[in-house]
């Protein structure tokens, strides 16, 4: 039998809720279009998303509370636009704290300071910190008012079998066991994913060896909301200490453990508090009174599946991949995979596209998931050198900065940022995509445009694609007509025109648009699939039939 601990979790600045268990559902329960199991920020935003494309869905979870800690506390502009597509944001845009800024010293000295790109045609910060519980309450309010989703707390999957056709889930509740059919279930279950256990299921990647404390405390610092990062500070020689401001007056030391610590050491309160003394009085506030909140010990990793499609079970956020936390890239990785799945798992379960749109969730993703990889990898040699020539090279770089600007641009943020999906088979084949100067080529976001005060060209994103056209001229007929014939199938598809005037050019300047006729497809998660200088009817839905995943439309030039 599963008994969830019921013991509130403590927090200085966190309410944590008890949620009853879900009672069992009846024998006879029809199959599930759709299971999502584990109700962290992943599977809560999968959840939402799927229920606005019109999906049901059932969402399991094996707790009856939220996550333990803040977790992740740093959110990327790009997480808070796909937020704002299931109607998340506001909790971010209301409690959170934007920045922009970070500054990096080595040795006690400050050697370089940078600035997240932002202009005032983004509606959010680049970077927002929130802790994760906090967001993931403000979910589930959401989904307390969502009839598409049946959110059962307390339920653990424990087995898993296969065919065809369906999934059947064994599930263990505290009141009895009982099986779960659903034609897709998507594991979002976690960095320990009990769905890759049981699928037998290996992560290819890397780990490190350098071991992380990670504290939050409460406590009263005069000091900006931005990123510090303490290179080989006087008290932890050779290691590096970060860093951040959380809402509640809350903030976040994670500093470096010798490589001999066990995490069991490093958690003794004498511990914590000689390090976080330490780290205080060097930034010189040692004298302020701090309490902590919590604490947990974290090594870096850089591992993905090969594959997020296995039989009727889909991978997403830390079940599928598990990244390091530097570069911000767990919980904002994981909102990329669970906007561009849900449209995808929906339009294939409302039988409106094959099996090959969801396969290019997998390929999308895992090819995002390898290209972190690879980034995070510099990232994390550059936080914690896993060998003396890494360490001599570090350090090298960082210490000439103290005196030589030349040094300073080499330092990269390197953190989460969309992912352009350049060689999607789901990208036009018949566009004029290589004929314009810049704009976003097939794969990446559509950049945003500030239309009005508080209107955004984001803001016209909807759960179907988009057809923006830069005209001063209504769209024409024949392409109105095309788009009639294409809804009438059922395709939801909106026209946005775009004339010169809209932003003062500055549309027109960042789709580099430079002729009255132009067009961009965008699909329903915000990417671009295909774009014209000049537009006809069968090249409009030749476009759309292969970002549905038809792979062989008819071609018409
Ligand atoms: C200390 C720490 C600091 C971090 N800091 C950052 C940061 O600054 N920025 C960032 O982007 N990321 C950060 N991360 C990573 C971030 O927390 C994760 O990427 C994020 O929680 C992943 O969300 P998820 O929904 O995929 O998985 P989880 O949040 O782990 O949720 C998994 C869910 O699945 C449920 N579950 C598990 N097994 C079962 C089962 N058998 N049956 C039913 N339900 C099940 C669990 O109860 C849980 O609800 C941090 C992580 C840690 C540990």
């Amino acid at each position: 039998m599963h008994q969830p601990d019921i013991t509130p979790r403590q927090s200085l600045y966190f309410d944590y809720q008890i949620y009853p268990p879900a009672p069992l559902p009846p024998e006879s329960a029809e199959r599930a279009p759709v299971v999502v199991v584990g109700a962290g920020p992943i599977g809560l935003a999968l959840a939402l998303d799927l229920a606005r494309h019109g999906v049901r869905v059932v969402l399991l979870t094996a707790g009856q509370q939220v996550s333990e800690g803040s977790r992740a506390i740093v959110f990327t502009r790009r997480s808070l636009e796909i937020l704002q597509q299931v109607g998340a944001d506001s909790v971010l845009v209301e409690q959170g704290l934007p920045w922009r800024f970070g500054t990096s010293f080595y040795r006690g000295q400050a050697v370089f300071r940078l600035e997240a790109p932002h202009d005032p045609h983004d509606r959010y910060a680049p970077m927002n910190n929130l802790q994760q519980q906090v967001l993931e309450a403000s979910m589930l309010a959401l989904i307390a008012r969502q009839p598409l989703i049946e959110l059962r707390w307390g339920h653990r999957v424990a087995a898993l079998a296969c065919d065809e056709q369906e999934a059947r889930l064994t599930i263990e509740t505290p009141d009895g066991v009982y099986t779960q059919r659903a034609s897709w279930v998507v594991a979002c279950d976690g960095a320990r994913s009990s769905l890759r256990q049981l699928q037998g299921l290996q992560l290819e990647g890397e780990s490190w060896q350098g071991r992380f404390v990670i504290a939050d405390i409460k406590i009263d610092l005069p000091l900006p909301t931005e990123r510090l990062a303490f290179f080989d500070p006087a008290w932890n020689p050779g290691n590096t200490v970060l860093m951040h401001r959380e809402p509640f007056g809350i903030w976040r030391i994670d500093y470096q453990l010798p490589p001999d610590e066990t995490p069991e050491e490093a958690l003794q309160p004498a511990s914590l508090a000689a390090r976080i003394n330490a780290q205080l009085q060097s930034i010189g506030f040692g004298d302020k009174p701090w309490t902590m909140d919590w604490c947990s010990v974290y090594s870096a990793r850089a591992l993905t599946l090969a594959d997020y499609l296995q039989q009727r079970v889909i991978y997403c956020g830390d079940a599928a991949h598990l990244l390091p936390i530097f570069g911000v890239r767990g919980a904002n990785t994981g909102f990329q995979d669970a906007q561009n799945l849900a449209w995808k798992l929906a339009a294939h379960v409302q039988g409106k596209a094959p099996l090959a749109l969801l396969q290019s969730y997998s390929t999308e993703r895992v090819a995002a998931a390898r290209e972190i990889v690879a980034e995070a990898g510099k990232s994390t040699r550059f936080m914690t050198p896993p060998t003396p020539g890494f360490r001599l090279l570090r350090d090298a770089t960082l210490s000439l900065a103290l005196s030589q600007d030349f040094v300073r641009p080499l330092m990269h943020w390197r953190s989460s940022r969309p992912h352009e999906y350049l060689h999607s088979p789901l990208n036009s084949d018949d566009d004029d995509s290589a004929q314009f100067p810049q704009g976003p080529a097939p794969g990446a976001v559509m950049p945003s445009v500030r239309m009005a005060a508080d209107h955004y060209l984001l803001d016209e994103s909807h759960t179907g694609f988009t057809l923006l056209t830069f005209s001063d001229r209504p769209v024409a007929p024949e392409i109105a007509l095309a788009a009639e014939q294409w809804r009438a199938q059922g395709g939801l598809l909106k026209i946005v025109t775009l004339p010169l005037a809209v932003a003062n050019g500055e549309a027109w300047a960042r789709y580099g648009v430079q002729a009255d006729g132009a067009a961009y497809l965008v699909r329903p998660d915000q990417h671009v699939c295909a774009r014209w200088r000049q537009l006809t009817p069968a090249r409009l839905l030749h476009a759309l039939a292969r970002a549905l995943g038809d792979a062989t439309p008819e071609k018409t030039t």
